[in-house]
């Protein structure tokens, strides 16, 4: 089951993920929806729709994806920190 969102932060409570399709090279794949947002929210950028694009890459061809929709599906990219340490580290590195 596919939805449309505005902001990533629409993702986090549900626990919805987001599915990214590349229009260059057809690869797809399934973000975790709250991580992406956490990841987001750490680095202060802008999680409108229409921002999120630019902060991804097709993993395969390194292109902008070109479809971001809201899913139910289990993720399949792996991505960020894996543990809370891992997000301290990260948050640590980004205020310096
Ligand atoms: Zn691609």
């Amino acid at each position: 089951m596919n939805d449309s969102f505005d902001l990533l932060e629409n993702l986090r409570i549900p626990s919805m993920n987001l599915s990214v399709e590349c229009g260059s090279c057809g690869h797809q794949g399934v973000v975790d929806g709250p991580k992406l947002w956490r990841w987001f929210a750490v680095h202060r950028w802008n999680g409108s729709i229409e921002r999120v694009g630019q902060h991804l890459r097709c993993s395969v061809c390194k292109r902008r994806p070109s479809k971001l929709e809201a899913t139910q599906a289990q993720p399949s990219v792996e991505f960020g920190p894996r543990s809370e340490r891992e997000w301290q580290a990260v948050v640590k590195r980004l205020r310096g």
